[in-house]
């Protein structure tokens, strides 16, 4: 009988924010149905807001260990040192510089735990906004790789900036077109906005431009996209880069056996679901700006009149923090009139690809971006800042599946979007386009599609490394 083979243990640790939770966990339960063990962790402080649905993962299991295809998957979390306390503590700079400080020695920790579990773990992955992780890895002999979380497109865009490869706007030149290989000239107003004279969010830029720091010291960077969508980016990264940009997208979960295991940081309301049951087909507008952006009292009153005056039913997530914002009496007269609903957090994906919808007024954050690309719905496209602004221009410019909303936004803008999304002379060729991607996408991720086998080859190559 020859020697059993070692145990593949990759371990992923995430960014405690929604929009790279989503990713980072999906990529995991990705790479744990190809075979090996595969341990999820983010911080202490917010596994516990997450860990409901995880836990309700273990509780079908008869172990900590969830089964995912044919390997398994674990959760665990560091101790970064939260105040819980402190009402600053999620603060960026502040969330950013305990990280940093107690981030390495708790996750050496627990990566130390794991070999004296028997389980030593043969792989790290990491999103690049812990670029300490990569060092965590690199001091104690494992190999590590990255998941970009945004598109291949805002990748090289930031790469360009960081390595001052080509000539950005500047406070004297403000209105350069920056021009980059594989990627359409872009204008001040297409690119991502940290990288303006303008950029307020001084933070943000710091920690962007941080991921670039150490990224060679990873063996593999994933990009959340598929080569289909983004072939020639892909292809201009790759002659930059000593290591290719590998696209592993895109990571969305609908309908997948797994999609119960999820990282919610706010309890997902399934009336949104029965509500859409009961709505005409391809009737409802789905409105959402993510889990960060904060739109202002204008934004939220020209949206909130706009959808009104549209007259058609719309399903908007309001998150809590945003709700004093809406019209005086807008709540009560939506409830009272009982065709919309008011939500503080959905299902995001079952809403998309549900009958009903017809079309998603979307911030678009990357991931919402590829959630409805993979879902085949036409988008309104209301960037607010970062690389929420290159994706809206690709979605709408480049793919023509969005219509782009004029910033500020205007209430009689948004029923024009919404009237050319749905109802206008170019709706049904964008319905087609929103279809056809819908297709290349899913393909991307089934089993044998261009994504998925480059998931496979890297648990291969994993698995040779460890043998
Ligand atoms: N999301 C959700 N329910 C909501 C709003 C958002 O599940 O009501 C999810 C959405 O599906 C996506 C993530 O939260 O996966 C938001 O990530 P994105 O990159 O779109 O935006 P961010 O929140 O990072 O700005």
């Amino acid at each position: 009988m020859g020697e059993a083979s070692p145990l593949l243990h990759f371990l992923f640790v995430s960014f405690p924010a929604q929009g790279h939770l989503n990713p980072l966990l999906r990529l995991a339960k990705r790479v744990a149905s190809k075979g090996p063990l595969v341990t999820f962790c983010t911080t202490l402080d917010l596994g516990k807001r997450i860990s409901a649905a995880a836990a309700a993962a273990v509780a079908e299991s008869d172990s900590d260990l969830i089964p995912v295809g044919h390997g398994l998957l674990r959760f665990e979390f560091f101790d970064d040192g939260t105040d819980p306390t402190d009402p600053h503590r999620d603060d960026l700079d502040i969330l950013l510089a305990r990280l940093e400080s107690n981030g390495p020695p708790a996750l050496t920790n627990l990566i130390n735990r794991q070999t004296e579990a028997g389980r030593p773990v043969s792989c790290l992955i990491n999103n690049p906004f812990l670029p300490w992780a990569l060092n965590v890895a690199e001091n104690l002999g494992i190999p590590s790789a990255v998941l970009w979380v945004q598109s291949c497109a805002v990748f090289s865009t930031y790469y360009h900036f960081h390595h001052n490869l080509a000539d950005f706007p500047t406070e004297e030149y403000p209105d350069r077109t920056v021009n980059l290989p594989g990627l359409p000239p872009m204008g001040p107003e297409d690119l991502p906005t940290f990288l303006l004279p303008s950029n307020p969010y001084k933070p943000l830029k710091n920690v962007i431009l941080a991921q670039f720091k150490n990224i060679s010291k990873a063996r593999w960077i994933f990009a959340n996209s598929f080569e289909e969508l983004e072939r020639d980016a892909f292809d201009a990264i790759a002659a930059r880069l000593p290591i290719p940009v590998i696209p592993v997208g895109p990571l969305v979960e609908a309908g997948e056996p797994q999609e119960k295991i999820k990282a919610d940081m706010w309890k997902p309301e399934d009336r949104c679901i029965e509500w859409l049951d009961k709505q005409e087909k391809r009737s409802v507008v789905y409105v959402s700006a993510g889990s960060i952006v904060m739109l202002t009292s204008s934004e939220m009153q020209e949206l909130a009149f706009g959808l009104r005056n549209s007259g058609r039913p719309f399903l908007w997530v309001v998150r809590e923090n945003l709700r004093e914002l809406l019209p005086k009496g807008f709540e009560e007269e939506i409830e009272a009139e009982g065709k919309s609903l008011l939500v503080e957090w959905s299902p995001q994906e079952k809403v998309l690809a549900h009958k009903s919808l017809a079309c998603f007024v979307t911030h678009c954050g990357w991931n919402s971006t590829l959630e409805l690309i993979a879902a085949g719905v036409p988008a309104i496209a209301f960037p607010q800042w970062g690389d929420q602004v290159p994706d809206a221009k690709f979605l709408c410019d480049v793919h023509g599946i969005g219509v782009r909303l004029p910033t500020p936004a205007a209430r009689a803008e948004i029923v024009r979007c919404l009237t050319a999304a749905t109802d206008g002379p170019d709706a049904e060729a964008m319905l087609k386009r929103a279809k056809k991607w819908k297709e290349i996408a899913r393909a991307a991720v089934t089993s044998g599609g261009s994504s998925d086998r480059n998931i496979e080859r890297f648990v291969d190559d994993v698995r040779k490394w460890v043998a």
